[in-house]
Parts: C-alpha cells; sequence; structure tokens
C-alpha cells in the first residue's frame, strides 16, 4: 500500500464495533474491571487510552516503526526521550537543533549531569572527533533549522553503530512522506506533529517512534512516568490532520519550489536557502535520503530595514512561529524558533538578523508572490 492509501485505509480506520471512519474520541480516565484479578487492555488513561492507542498505532505505520508514542507537545516527545538517558551520559547533538530542543538541553538536562556537546553535524569527521566512552547518543536535525543544512543520515548512521551509540532523528521538516530515518537505520524519530502532521494550526502534539522493544519500553516508562501524555482530543485533530498529510504536502513542496525560483531572482534577496534548489550545499544527500525537498526555506535579504519592513507589510501570508500548516507562515527566526539561542551563538549559525524563515501552505502561489511583493521597498 502506498503512503496516501496508508494515511486513509491504514489497519484501524474503521471502528470495529459500529463502523465510525474517524477516531472515536475516548474521553474517559478510567475504565471498569469486569475481572479484578485479569485487568483489561486499559486501566487509568495517563497509561493508555484507546483514542491514544490508535494514533499512535497508526502513525506507526507511518514511520516504518514497530512502536510509537503521542505526546503533549513535541518538546514533551523530545524532552521524554532525551531522559530515557542518565546521569554522565554524553550526547552529540547538531548545533542547529530546534531552539527548543537547545533551551531543553541547556537550561534543564545540564542540570541532571548529562553532558551534551553541540556541533555542525554536515561534516560527519566532526561527530567523530566528540565520542568520548560516555557517548550514548547523536541527535540529529535535517534539513536543519531555519537554515536547512543537511546531515548525511546513512553516515551518520554508520559512524553511530560502529561505537554503539543511538541515533535520534528529529524528522519534523520532512513529515513520515518525505523521510523516514527508521528505514535508513536509525534508532528513534521524532516530531512535533503540531507541524506538517496535524497541519492545520489548532493543536500542540509530539510523537516518537522506534523499531527497538527496548527502546519502546524505556519511552513508555516516561511516557507513562513523566506524563507528558496528548488527549484524547488532541489525538483526534492529529488524526485527521493527518489523513491530508500528502496532499497538503504535495501542494506546499510545489509552492516552496516555486517560490525558492522566484526569491532567486529578486535582487533585494541575498541568498535562499532550500534543499531543492540545486546549488544548495547538501541537495546530493538530501536527494538520496529523502523524497521530496520539503515545504519550508529561508532567505537572507540584502538589509534590516528591508527585512522589518517584509515583515510589518507581507500579505496573503501569517507573520507567526510555527511550521507546516495549510497557511503560509512567514517567521523571523532570530525573535521566535532561535530567540532562546544567544545572539553571539545565533551569528555564528548564520542566523542573522536579516533572516526569514517560510513555511509555504496550500494557498495559490501567485497570491503568495504578489504578497511578498507588497513587502519589499520600491
Ligand atoms: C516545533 C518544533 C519542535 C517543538 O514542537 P512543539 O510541538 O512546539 O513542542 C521540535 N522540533 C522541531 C524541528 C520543530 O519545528
Amino acid at each position: 500500500m502506498k503512503f496516501g492509501t496508508k494515511l486513509l485505509h491504514g489497519e484501524k480506520t474503521i471502528d470495529k464495533n459500529n463502523g465510525a471512519v474517524t477516531l472515536p474520541i475516548y474521553q474517559s480516565s478510567t475504565f471498569h474491571q469486569f475481572d479484578i484479578d485479569n485487568f483489561g487492555e486499559f486501566d487509568y488513561a495517563r497509561s493508555g487510552n484507546p483514542t491514544r492507542n490508535i494514533l499512535e498505532e497508526e502513525f506507526s505505520k507511518l514511520e516504518c516503526a514497530e512502536y510509537a508514542f503521542a505526546f503533549s507537545s513535541g518538546i514533551a516527545a523530545i524532552s521524554s526521550v532525551l531522559s530515557i538517558f542518565s546521569s554522565g551520559d554524553h550526547l552529540i547533538v547538531a548545533e542547529d537543533v530546534y531552539g527548543g530542543t537547545y533551551r531543553a538541553i541547556t537550561k534543564i538536562f545540564n542540570r541532571f549531569n548529562i553532558e551534551f556537546t553541540f556541533v555542525n553535524t554536515e561534516d560527519i569527521s566532526n561527530i567523530k572527533k566528540l565520542i568520548k566512552t560516555n557517548t550514548k547518543a547523536i541527535y540529529l536535525e535535517t534539513p536543519s533549522n531555519p537554515l536547512l543544512k543537511i546531515t548525511d543520515l546513512k553516515g551518520c548512521i554508520k559512524l553511530a553503530k560502529e561505537n554503539d551509540l543511538l541515533t535520534i532523528v528529529d524528522n519534523t521538516f520532512m513529515s513520515p512522506y518525505l523521510q523516514n530515518p527508521l528505514n535508513l537505520g536509525a534508532d528513534i524519530v521524532i516530531h512535533s506533529a503540531t507541524k506538517f502532521i496535524a497541519g492545520h494550526s489548532d493543536v500542540i502534539a509530539g510523537l516518537a517512534a522506534t523499531n527497538s522493544k527496548e527502546i519502546a519500553s524505556e519511552i513508555y516508562k516516561i511516557q507513562n512516568g513523566f506524563g507528558a501524555i496528548l488527549s484524547p482530543q488532541d489525538c483526534y485533530l492529529v488524526s485527521r490532520g493527518l489523513k491530508t498529510l500528502k496532499v497538503r504536502m504535495d501542494e506546499s513542496e510545489r509552492n516552496a519550489i516555486k517560490l525558492a525560483n522566484w526569491l532567486e531572482k529578486q535582487d533585494i534577496v541575498d541568498k535562499v536557502y532550500y534543499p531543492g534548489l540545486i546549488y544548495h550545499k547538501g541537495y546530493k544527500i538530501h536527494k538520496e535520503q529523502s523524497f521530496g525537498p520539503g515545504a519550508v526555506l529561508s532567505f537572507k535579504f540584502k538589509n534590516i530595514e528591508q527585512t522589518k519592513y517584509f515583515l510589518n507589510n507581507v500579505k496573503n501570508v501569517v507573520v507567526a512561529v510555527s511550521l507546516g500548516a495549510v497557511e503560509t507562515i512567514v517567521s523571523y527566526p532570530v525573535k521566535m524558533s532561535h530567540a532562546a539561542i544567544p545572539k553571539n551563538e545565533r551569528e555564528k549559525l548564520g542566523i542573522t538578523d536579516t533572516l526569514i524563515r517560510v513555511s509555504l501552505g496550500i494557498e495559490d502561489i501567485e497570491d503568495i508572490i504578489e504578497g511578498f511583493k507588497v513587502g519589499f521597498i520600491n
């Protein structure tokens, strides 16, 4: 079965009891036990809820995983996965990880004596040099945020396996439609389901998936033990959004390709970052490890006045935090996703005051471009 069909006709999409075609919302915190010696499948909804279970199972199929877990946010999924590590462990982390991940690591996990080293993962030899006896995992994001840097997943996974390390990939930018890190050998894949998976700017959610029974049991222990679970109502919204993932992503990606090519030709634009552009540094690797360049791009204006003017005047888009929605979202990384990263660190990463990130939606591209022109001075 191909991906688009799987989204609609997966195993559990029809309720066996009554034929309902949408995910039933079991708004129940507890479950009656018919036999006190033999509890049923569910007892308390933090530990398991039928709505969440179905979503987790559906999602696991999409990431080609045996096990999946739904969390109350992407960052809850990330923090829960990071919580499987222990005091004394060392992790190597891509230096341009999502701002919230950076914050969780540098402001919270550092308190628990888990050691993290940030590095540019575009070059695998950088990672190799950092491996120590207590290194336990490599944490990656590709394409990265907001400069769409590409990491060679196969190369990293090979290095990780040789050194007995886990590979964890935040796959939010691609969605399970465009990239499947587990199929390339990664151990854990994480998503902010808030973004492309749910797709409608109406829910905060996170997902994590793995093929390892042992890792799954560790993640479940945290999901149940820390309790950052996704509510049944929100599971429903994720499931509803997921059905159109393929058509949304196809349309958004087409728009991204067109916008990238148009931006390229504008004199006031300094540089465009998009893995679908042939001169993009990671173009070839990305093409090999994914099924498309995706719907997120970023670009730099030549000066700050134009950047501010654009943000205050651009039309037919939303200027906001977040990405992966049906509406085009324009964001300003230095004040939004990367505000938590100190200015000098940001600048070193190339995240300057003139950088704009765009997550394409499904509007007509002609209107997006017209709206962009309104934001151009002169
Ligand atoms: C948004 C985002 C997150 C965090 O997800 P939330 O749902 O906002 O908690 C993590 N990683 C990436 C790449 C993101 O874009």
